[in-house]
């Protein structure tokens, strides 16, 4: 029985459609630290005009909104306009994309661990939620950090972000919002892909454990993990190895119930993080769920290093871009023939150790 009943039918539909095969989720809601970063690697200053130029750039390439179900914003960008006064929300909305918004507040460490962190953001969340939904926002995103180490993930961190993730869960279908569940396995380490398929079973499970505790409709939910896959200190495997340890891995642990699994690219080069999506789709075998695209990185990467900031190259990165969004939304189907790695800026490794977001 779930708690949630004043807009079921609404959260039931918006997660379904996200989960369109075809379409994925632009993960766009860098912090403003985190897009400073970016813009920093590019000799970009950081600020908001800046930041609005970016966005702009992405949501409005001509083409793109057709692979893309939904957006994922940053609370700044849900109230920002295109250059010439239309709100971002509606550019979405207009292109059949639903907007998201990033609601978590970032991680904390958690005393007594390995530099272990639980997520916070809960204080206010309902209210926010509510606001957000007023917006136009119509799903969010909760991000929690776990790690793989000698000892870690320790129990106490897989149970309190199991927990934080089912308590933001459930405040968002209660405010109309559709949560996307992150429990992002971080792939910093020279550990193999067994240990990471084993870690991200037992992480994955505790999630869905604690979902179901706190009533939460899982139906109108989605998640979004990592890939299990080698760590960023060992041999890579192919693609086919990728898919098979991690569509196994997620068969063990996530209800049939959910709509779709939209993965997280977590440092792997925007090629890398398309093969291994259609490697997946490709596989024979029983899937409940689609299994689509979250890409923050993986999505923006080559768009952002060919755009640099200028007017005159904005033509030229919105190709980089409608490429990208293509080439994921073949993935999604088992359909990408491989043939959108543009010029090698495509195939560079995005791994920063230590992520924040
Ligand atoms: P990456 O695809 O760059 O890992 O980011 C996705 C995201 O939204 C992380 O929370």
């Amino acid at each position: 029985m779930t708690a949630v009943s004043r807009s079921n039918h609404e959260l039931i539909a918006n997660a379904a459609y996200i989960g369109t095969p075809g379409k994925g989720i632009l993960a766009a809601d860098e912090s403003t630290g985190t897009i400073g970063k970016r813009l920093a690697s590019i000799n970009v200053e950081n600020v908001e005009s800046n930041r609005r130029a970016l966005r702009e750039l992405l949501f409005c390439t001509p083409g793109a909104l057709q692979y893309i179900s939904g957006v994922i914003l940053f609370e700044e960008t849900l109230y920002q306009k295109t250059a010439s006064g239309k709100p971002f929300v509606d550019v979405l909305k207009e292109g059949g994309v639903l907007p998201g918004i990033k609601v978590d507040k970032g991680t904390i460490e958690l005393a007594g661990t390995n530099g272990e962190t639980t997520t916070q953001g809960h204080d206010d969340l309902g209210k926010r939620c509510a606001k957000y939904y007023e917006a136009g926002a119509r799903f969010a995103k909760w991000r929690s950090v776990l790690k793989i180490g000698p000892t870690e993930p320790s129990q106490l961190a897989i149970n309190l972000n199991a927990d934080g993730l089912a308590r933001y869960a459930i405040i968002c279908q209660e405010n109309g919002l559709v949560p996307i569940v992150e429990p992002e396995i971080l792939v910093d380490g020279p550990h193999d892909i067994k240990r990471c398929a084993d870690v991200t079973e037992r992480v994955v499970a505790a999630c869905y454990k604690a979902l179901n505790d706190h009533h939460v409709l899982l139906e109108g939910t989605l998640l979004k993990p990592n890939m299990v896959t080698p760590g960023s200190d060992a041999a890579k495997v192919a693609p086919e190895v990728v898919a098979e340890y991690t569509v196994r891995a997620l068969l063990r642990t996530v209800p049939a119930a959910v709509p779709a699994i939209v993965f997280l690219s977590g440092g792997q080069s925007e090629e890398e993080a398309t093969l291994n999506l259609n490697a997946m789709n490709k596989l024979k075998g029983k899937k409940p769920w689609s299994l689509s695209f979250s890409f923050g990185r993986a999505l923006q990467q080559s768009t952002l290093k060919t755009w640099q900031g200028k007017e005159d190259n904005v033509q030229k990165a919105q190709a980089a871009f409608l490429a990208r969004c293509k080439a994921n939304s073949e993935a999604t189907l088992g359909a990408y023939k491989g043939d959108a790695a543009q010029g090698g800026l495509a195939s560079e490794s995005l791994h920063e150790k230590d992520y924040k977001y």
